[in-house]
């Protein structure tokens, strides 16, 4: 394991440990995903207020959220459910900014890694060490970037008019209807 490296401006064992710290343990695409918001960080700069949009609700948010002072809770993370491994920090304002994704042709000279991602090798024939090592050896090296502009899905959720409901009394947002929705049946839970 290389000692000497920084990413996000963290020495690897702090990075690691934070990792696991957020995560509960040091899970590869977070690992990665730390590589890839690094990058995506040096490309902006540090001078920018930059929003992140993310492509895959798996691991990947969790870097933005301890790497970049972006989270869903404020609002400045945006996460995509389309499970691709892809992370744009962009400014703001401008909507300018650089999208990092993992690079599968890259990932083919390093097999672990490819075969990790591709879901093509069982968790118990690749051994969590053996994966981490593959990913910092591999770096930068597996993912690509490129300059873009944000043309969708950046604008900031507007709160609109709340009411109370008047089957359970909670206030909801009345865009949902008469009553909220759990009492039209739409919610994930009954009364016991
Ligand atoms: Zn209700």
């Amino acid at each position: 394991m290389k000692m000497s490296i920084v990413v996000c401006g963290r020495s690897l064992e702090d990075f690691l440990n934070e990792i696991e710290r957020f995560h509960g343990f040091r899970a590869p695409g977070l690992v990665l995903g730390g590589f890839m918001v690094d990058w995506a960080q040096e490309l902006i700069g540090p001078n920018v207020e930059a929003d992140a949009i993310v492509e895959t609700a798996y691991c990947l948010p969790d870097a933005v959220q301890i790497f970049t002072p972006c989270t869903i809770g404020n609002g400045w993370l945006k996460v995509l459910d389309w499970d691709k491994f892809a992370v744009t920090l962009y400014d703001r304002k401008q909507l300018r900014g650089y999208r990092v994704w993992f690079d599968l042709e890259k990932a083919r000279s390093v097999p672990d890694l490819y075969d990790w991602y591709m879901r093509r090798v069982a968790k118990k024939d690749l051994p969590l060490e053996v994966l981490l090592d593959a990913i910092l050896e591999a770096g930068r090296y597996v993912l690509s970037s490129g300059a873009i502009r944000v043309t969708g899905h950046f604008e900031r959720k507007k709160k609109g008019n709340t009411q109370i409901c008047p089957e359970c009394g909670e206030a909801y947002p009345a865009t949902q209807g008469a009553t909220c929705f759990a009492c039209q049946g739409k919610g994930y839970y009954e009364r016991r």
